[in-house]
């Protein structure tokens, strides 16, 4: 029998995967996973009933023109260097294989989203995790002086995420100003993962785009902005005159993005601007941030509080995610993004993208959990 390849036998099951089904196994309250629990906008829905039937063929492997008009004007670009992918992931993907050389080495800010460092070794190059660490009492930081000590003769690329996900961190405009010197210094391509531009509770993200735009890739996803995670449409805005070479990788993946979906999306994207969809998100969000953040800290839980995302993370010495899901409630352990150990062991990320009765369920069964403890 022909045998499968290393890579194949490495690649793991998603910890997003793995938490959602035993989640479901177990009747937990899932604050793993993050996708929201609220419908889409009615908008976006009545879109795609109105494309489905009409719209079911191919588009062009760099996206539906509509779509990528919809989004050079989102992003004030020329709509020729918009590219449209199956997925945020997608987009990363392509990125690695388009980006990074083989034996390359592309700087990444620990806890870091899953994906970043096997697609990597997908492409023939490797991550290298600078660690964000975390100050019990100011929570997470990003050491500028680490990642400029991580740089070597083989670093391709950084790739950022703000807001960052687990951590919730933004970055402020003198660490992105850094970060964007430390690229233009060593030649450094910035792929910067912005899925939750939207979504921040304080001063507003700052793209490493806005000073680079020579060599930064933004990668963004219809399915986080406009609560559609599933729909698996997502956006690259590349350098000038990058994204037709672009669409030529990503095509042999999944050739394009679900036509219909990506009908609905344009006509969505400037109605979700002009109707305040992002701010009404954001206050929604604020909201039940404030209900499990509070509720947490009743329980005595630390909680680092995000400044974007749809989550916190939180500690407090006894707590585990096998305790949790037996008590009730799927999180996140922070060592799952991570390649090192943690400098605080038992940091959970809880995602409070779901509903505030999920909310009260998931706060009242920790509660419970704590009351047969101490009898
Ligand atoms: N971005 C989401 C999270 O971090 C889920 C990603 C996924 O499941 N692919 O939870």
């Amino acid at each position: 029998m022909p045998a499968l390849q290393p890579r194949a036998l490495a690649a793991q099951e998603s910890v997003f995967a793995r938490t959602s089904r035993e989640a479901a196994a177990r009747g937990a309250v899932n604050l793993g996973q993050g996708f929201p629990a609220a419908a889409p906008p009615a908008f976006l829905l009545d879109a795609a009933r109105a494309a489905v039937g009409r719209h079911d063929q191919y588009t062009p492997p760099a996206g539906l023109p509509a779509l990528r008009e919809a989004l050079g004007a989102e992003f004030g670009v020329d709509p020729a260097d918009v590219l449209v992918t199956s997925g945020a992931t997608e987009g990363l993907q392509t990125l690695a294989l388009a980006l990074y050389p083989p034996g390359g080495e592309v700087l990444t800010l620990e806890p870091a989203f899953d994906v970043y460092g096997p697609q990597a070794e997908l492409a023939g190059a490797r991550a290298v995790p600078v660690m964000l660490a975390l100050a019990p009492q100011l929570g997470w930081r990003l050491d500028l002086d680490a990642v400029a000590r991580a740089v070597t003769p083989r670093t391709c690329a950084l790739l950022l995420n703000t807001p960052h996900n687990p951590t919730g961190l933004v970055f402020t405009l003198a660490e992105v100003e850094a970060l964007v010197a430390l690229a233009r210094a060593h030649d450094l391509w910035i792929v910067s993962d912005e899925v939750y531009d939207e979504l921040y509770f304080g001063p507003r993200p700052v793209s490493p785009r806005a000073l680079a735009p020579e060599r930064t890739f933004v990668v963004g996803s219809a399915g986080k902005r406009l609560e559609a995670t599933g729909w698996r449409v997502g956006w690259v805005v590349c350098p000038p005159g990058l994204a037709s070479s672009l669409a030529g990788v990503r095509q042999l993946a999944s050739f394009c993005a679900p036509t219909p979906l990506q009908w609905a999306v344009a006509r969505a994207l400037p109605v979700a601007r002009e109707g305040g969809l992002y701010g009404a998100l954001r206050d929604s969000y604020a909201a039940r941030l404030d209900t499990l953040a509070g509720g947490l800290e009743a329980l005595g839980v630390t909680v680092f509080r995000p400044g974007g995302s749809y989550f916190l993370t939180a500690h407090r010495a006894d707590w585990s995610a096998a305790a949790l899901m037996d008590a009730g409630v799927a999180a996140i352990p922070v060592q799952a993004f991570c390649s090192q150990a943690l400098n605080v062991p038992g940091v959970m990320r809880l995602a409070f993208c779901k509903s505030e009765a999920d909310l009260a369920l998931a706060l009242e069964r920790l509660a419970t959990m704590d009351a047969a403890r101490s009898t």
